[in-house]
């Protein structure tokens, strides 16, 4: 058993030894997923930019390093303003304190009924602004609408409700989906109009830029959006996002929220250094416009199959899409990873920065092969 991962005790021996198998069963190169675009590795340039931090000798700790301060500088260069920056370890993190220092305990925020902050976060937001609320509107293609906010808001004035303070919209949307500029600018109208901030939760922000194709300004302040999560986990970084304060006032005391929280790095320039391999050449771009393309191509391809549907419109880098059940399972059986959580054969397929055309065609063979042979 000395070779089995099951016989090593440290996680990270195991990993290594999952690294080296998967580079070596499959003749087609490493594995690769369509369960989340986070199954992904490192993007090469941010990996470089990492170990370059790591050879530039002693740095001061705590974000007071000269890589965290370019990143921050390169961050408000990118949105043409001077804005706020933090990093955190995770998208979890970056949602709830950046909600946390938008309410008060008895204040409520609004959101999809598919919102990550609502579905996936074991109620993060709600612990750690101390018990703020999350109200939930319907709305097509997992997107939140004027009315659906104007209703939350005025539903009720008195007391006993939780006090709305906030809206947060997810761009791109849980189902791949994104907002126009034109819709975020109609929400953050009546959130001007009710007293609510706008917060938007950009775990693929990169995703939804590459697909409006508009400056990312456009998509955030210039439009209204007063906090920004700007993902960068997704995109190719190895840990870390950004929190990014258009409004600097709601960034008071922000340094304090995450240092509670366990969210301040110590040697913080390992996780802002790998954002310049981002940044540079505007790589988190290309790296987006990519996953697009093959979701795009994953979409398509499906589309031809009898008895797949697709249920939303892949504006991002993911494919939803209704397949037969024995279909789904036997992808999985083959060895297929993605998520089933839409209905009895709904299969969420995402792709990811260094997702291979070929890793889509062989999928879609295989789903071919298998709906025919129903
Ligand atoms: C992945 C994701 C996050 C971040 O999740 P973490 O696992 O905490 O990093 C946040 N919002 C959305 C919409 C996501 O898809």
């Amino acid at each position: 058993m000395a070779g089995s991962p099951s016989a090593r005790s440290h996680p990270s021996a195991r990993l290594v030894h999952q690294a080296i198998t998967a580079t070596h069963d499959s003749v087609h190169g490493p594995t690769q997923h369509f369960a989340s675009d986070n199954y992904a590795g490192i993007y090469p340039e941010a990996l470089a930019a990492l170990i370059e931090a790591n050879t530039s000798g002693h740095e001061p700790a705590y974000g007071d390093d000269s890589w965290t301060q370019q990143v921050c500088d390169r961050i408000r260069d990118l949105f043409q303003t001077d804005c706020e920056v933090f990093f955190v370890f995770n998208g979890t993190a970056a949602n709830s304190l950046a909600l946390a220092s938008l309410c008060q305990s008895y204040h409520s925020v609004i959101c999809h009924e598919l919102a990550h902050i609502e579905t996936d976060e074991c109620g993060g937001p709600e612990f750690f602004s101390g018990g703020s609320k999350l109200l939930t509107a319907k709305g097509e293609n997992g997107k939140l609408t004027p009315d659906a906010i104007e209703e939350l808001v005025t539903r009720r004035a008195d007391i006993h409700y939780p006090k709305p303070k906030v809206v947060a919209l997810t761009q791109a949307t849980e189902v791949g989906t994104v907002y126009t500029v034109e819709e975020i600018r109609a929400i953050a109208a009546i959130a001007k109009r009710r007293h609510l901030k706008v917060h938007m939760d950009g775990a693929r922000f990169a995703n939804a830029v590459a697909r409006l194709n508009v400056h990312p300004s456009e998509l955030t302040w210039r439009a209204g959006v007063d906090v920004l999560c700007f993902g960068g986990t997704k995109n190719g970084l190895p840990v870390g996002e950004a929190v990014v304060f258009f409004d600097k006032g709601l960034a008071a005391d922000f340094a304090y929220r995450l240092k509670q929280a366990g969210q301040l790095a110590s040697k913080m320039r390992f996780i802002s250094a790998p954002w310049l391999g981002l940044l540079d050449n505007d790589v988190w771009l290309r790296n987006a416009r990519h996953a697009n393309a093959m979701a795009q191509l994953m979409a398509e391809r499906l589309a031809d199959i009898p008895g797949v549907h697709l249920l939303f419109e892949p504006e991002s880098n993911a494919v939803f899409a209704e397949l037969p059940g024995q279909v789904a399972s036997a992808l999985r059986t083959k060895g297929w990873r993605f998520y089933q959580f839409i209905g009895s054969g709904g299969c969420r397929l995402m792709c990811a920065w260094d997702t291979k055309q070929e890793t889509v065609e062989r999928f879609i063979d295989e789903v071919r092969a298998l709906c025919a042979a129903r």
